[in-house]
């Protein structure tokens, strides 16, 4: 498997080209804010919509970024990846757009609307049995030739730097911004972040959230090595990631300030303010930079930044968990 050109290692300036790159296809989400959540946090918060980006998530501008860079034999020939979330429909999306043929190796227990919003946008799904067999394989079957070009979830300058545009526009817009919350996962939104809020306000403080049931990068972070995980049992499937990756996580050591984990209760708090003050849809991953400041409260935590800027990375919530999370009392 062959990942796409890797020309430089992310910086500053690929995420601003990768900005470039985006111009005229990446939707430009909105900034959202409420007097509420700020008078129960004692803050300014800016929350950067990316529920309401292509596909309803960030992932559109990391996949973007890198396929929009294939030379014109790679995308005659198509792309394979494997996702059961936002990365396949990310790929999806934008290979129907570039009208590049998708495969995207899927295990055949996802949810079955996160296969059929892929297979809306055109793609072939190929799907495989996860307890006997390994994603790896299949996608090395079905690509023996190596004619497919790979798109990784993460673990990729161009995916880096493409989802580093989400940061980078919302710290243009608000260079005062003095903290930023991004969620983690396999660690290419936040590394992507962390660059371009550095780029932007060198003091500007980036922190990256994590569930405490999927606390592998956190964990990584404190012990300066890469740790692996079981597979976490969190409300937040968007940060399932067994482990992030050596190019995400050189930067996250690098560039992050600080890494926080949150309670199961506490996203679930956060998707519930978030749809009832900021009246916005989020899924329970979207939710955890909110969620992160709310268990700072209840520890009693002073709040140290007086603008603090939220990626919320996502939209995609079925009906059944998003009416379960909005029938639970509420904690503030
Ligand atoms: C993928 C994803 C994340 C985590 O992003 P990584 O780059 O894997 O760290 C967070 N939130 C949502 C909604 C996602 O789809």
């Amino acid at each position: 498997m062959k990942p796409p050109n890797i020309n430089k290692l992310p910086n500053f300036d690929t995420i601003s080209d990768a900005a470039k790159q985006l111009e005229g296809h990446r939707i430009r989400t909105g900034v959202m804010s409420s007097p509420w959540i700020n008078a129960l946090i004692g803050a300014k918060l800016l929350f950067k919509c990316e529920n309401q980006q292509h596909i309803g998530a960030f992932k559109f501008r990391g996949a973007y970024n890198a396929i929009s860079r294939l030379s014109k034999q790679q995308m005659q020939a198509g792309v394979i990846a494997y996702s059961s979330g936002n990365h396949a429909q990310a790929v999806a999306r934008v290979c129907q757009m570039l009208k590049i043929e998708a495969t995207i190796v899927m295990p055949d227990n996802a949810p079955i609307i996160k296969r059929q919003a892929t297979e809306s946008y055109g793609a072939r799904v190929v799907e495989y049995n996860p307890d006997t067999e390994s994603r790896e394989n299949i996608t090395d079957q079905i690509n023996k030739n190596d004619q497919l070009s790979f798109i990784p979830p993460f673990n990729h300058p161009h995916i880096i730097a493409g989802q580093g545009t989400a940061a980078l526009e919302l710290m243009g817009d608000n260079p005062d911004i003095s903290k930023l919350l991004a969620p983690c996962g396999g660690g290419g939104l936040l590394s992507g972040s962390a660059l371009a809020a550095k780029g932007v306000n060198s003091n500007c403080k980036v922190v990256g959230v994590e569930p405490e049931l999927a606390d592998d990068a956190t964990q990584s972070f404190h012990q300066g090595k890469i740790i692996t995980i079981d597979y976490p049992d969190t409300i937040a499937d968007g940060t399932r990631t067994l482990s992030v990756g050596d190019i995400t996580f050189a930067i996250i050591r690098e560039h992050v300030d600080a890494m926080e984990t949150v309670s199961e209760a506490m996203i679930k708090e956060a998707v519930r303010i978030i749809f009832y003050h900021l009246k916005q849809v989020v899924e329970p991953s979207g939710a955890l930079g909110l969620a992160a400041l709310l268990e700072d409260k209840v520890a009693g935590k002073a709040v140290a930044a007086d603008t603090i800027g939220i990626i919320m990375s996502g939209g995609n919530i079925d009906g059944q968990t998003m009416s379960t999370i909005l029938a639970e009392p509420s904690i503030f």
